[in-house]
């Protein structure tokens, strides 16, 4: 992509209602547009963060046999009445509207009502089972407190998959499964995550366990041993700083951390609300045991911002970059220019996914548009570098720099 032609330039100031470091930078850096508070359009560049976040965790929920589905947002408040959920005052995070006839809808803040429903009419037989399904899908939810840019949204991204099993134990099976792949994501996108004991919330008596990325600007404290062998949520805490780790002894500390994914064991609290029954081996009727295990994609692109910048800007971890190589040419000589035009479409025809910056402007502000936009490799061509042939190569966050012959870039 030449930069000549990208849309959304980047910006020197941010709206005065934003407090956050990751709508900052993704804002300035031309990632997103914000349409009012706890919404955000992703602009290209932001959008292709948002696709490889997605893809990554595709990958990983195909990989563990996830099927990927996709549900409408818009509900009929009928069927949120089967489980109670449509009056629930503790879920006033619902949109919930009128339309034509008076007719009642809301918009899907989760999808287990709706998953449920497909279900139901689609399993009789202990054959049917087990299988997991997931989409990745617009979340609303009216939040009360939306001021963290893109960690937390009123409409903002998930991939919410259910599975659905014949017995506890399948469950278990899969639940664990599920948070090795969870971990793969994380890691992938270039986060370190905890697994973290939380509380069932409105779903389980026992534990569901969180994914967090430390940062001190993250919203959730945690309690955690520095060998990972143990973490807890503040809110629900059996432990507290300076505590003997129950595991291994080691003292406890404490944190604060961004809640990037969520996994509950939900049993039959659905299925049995909402009829969802199967015939066993044995000739009996039984409830389907179920599981949600939910990421927010737009959430993780905030995290790893947050985690992952400097004083200058962003610094994306290679995976989920928008553009791998930033090519820069300094200086608008005939030479500067060819070389630059050059390597550009050698790179592009190696399948390179390159962003050019070819804009006849200012070293410095190409320089400060680059760090700020975060691409983890720079090439830089001028004057100087072609006199050696070479190119200047310099990765993101990293002081050094070095010439790479451009004999050695075209092998
Ligand atoms: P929180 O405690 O932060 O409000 P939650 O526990 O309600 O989140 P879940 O219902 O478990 O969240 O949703 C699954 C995932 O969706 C979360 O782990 C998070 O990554 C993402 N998510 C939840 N709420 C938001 C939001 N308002 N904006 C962006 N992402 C969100
Ligand atoms: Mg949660």
């Amino acid at each position: 992509m030449k930069q000549s032609q990208l849309f959304g330039k980047t910006l020197k100031t941010v709206p005065k209602d934003e407090v956050s470091r990751n709508a900052e930078l993704l804002i300035r850096g031309g990632f997103i547009d914000k349409l009012m508070a706890g919404a955000y359009s992703h602009l290209p560049l932001g959008y292709r963060v948002l696709n490889k976040i997605k893809n990554i965790i595709r990958e990983e929920m195909n990989g563990i046999g996830g099927q990927e589905l996709f549900m409408p947002a818009l509900q009929p408040k009928a069927l949120w009445e089967e489980t109670g959920r449509w009056n629930d005052p503790g879920k006033a995070v619902m949109f919930q509207f009128k339309g034509r006839e008076d007719k009642e809808y809301g918009l899907g803040w989760t999808h287990e009502e709706v998953i449920v429903d497909i279900a139901r009419k689609r399993v009789s037989s202990y054959k049917d089972l087990p299988f997991a399904l997931y989409q990745i899908q617009d979340k609303f939810r009216d939040e009360p407190r939306a001021k963290s840019g893109l960690l937390r949204g009123r409409e903002f991204n998930m991939k919410d998959m259910y599975s659905f099993h014949a017995t506890e134990e399948d469950l278990l099976n899969f639940y664990e499964k599920s948070k090795i792949a969870y971990l793969n994501v994380f890691k992938r996108c270039g986060l370190d995550a905890l697994v973290v004991e939380a509380s069932g919330g409105s779903f389980s008596k026992e534990f569901s366990h969180e994914f967090q990325a430390m940062t001190p600007f993250g919203e959730d404290i945690i309690f955690y041993c520095p060998k990972r062998d143990f973490a807890q949520n503040k809110e629900i805490a059996q432990v507290k700083a300076g505590d003997k780790c129950p595991i291994c002894g080691e003292k406890i500390l404490e944190g604060k951390a961004i809640e990037v994914g969520n996994i509950f064991k939900l049993y039959a609290k659905y299925s049995a609300s909402m009829k969802l029954q199967f015939t066993d081996a044995d000739g009996k009727k039984k409830d389907v045991i179920m599981g949600c295990y939910g990421i927010g994609p737009s959430r993780v692109m905030g995290a790893i911002v947050e985690v992952s910048n400097d004083q200058n800007g962003i610094i994306w971890p290679t995976d989920v970059a928008p553009y791998k190589i930033h090519l820069i040419t300094i200086g608008d000589s005939a030479a500067v220019i060819e070389a630059g035009e050059k390597l550009y479409n050698h790179l592009l025809k190696k399948g390179e996914e390159v962003l050019f910056d070819d804009r006849a402007i200012s070293p410095g502000v190409k320089f400060a548009d680059s760090d700020l936009i975060g691409i983890p490799t720079r090439l830089i061509i001028s004057e100087k570098t072609l006199t050696q042939e070479s190119v200047e190569f310099k990765r993101r966050g990293e002081a050094k720099n070095e010439l790479k012959p451009l004999k050695e870039l075209y092998a």
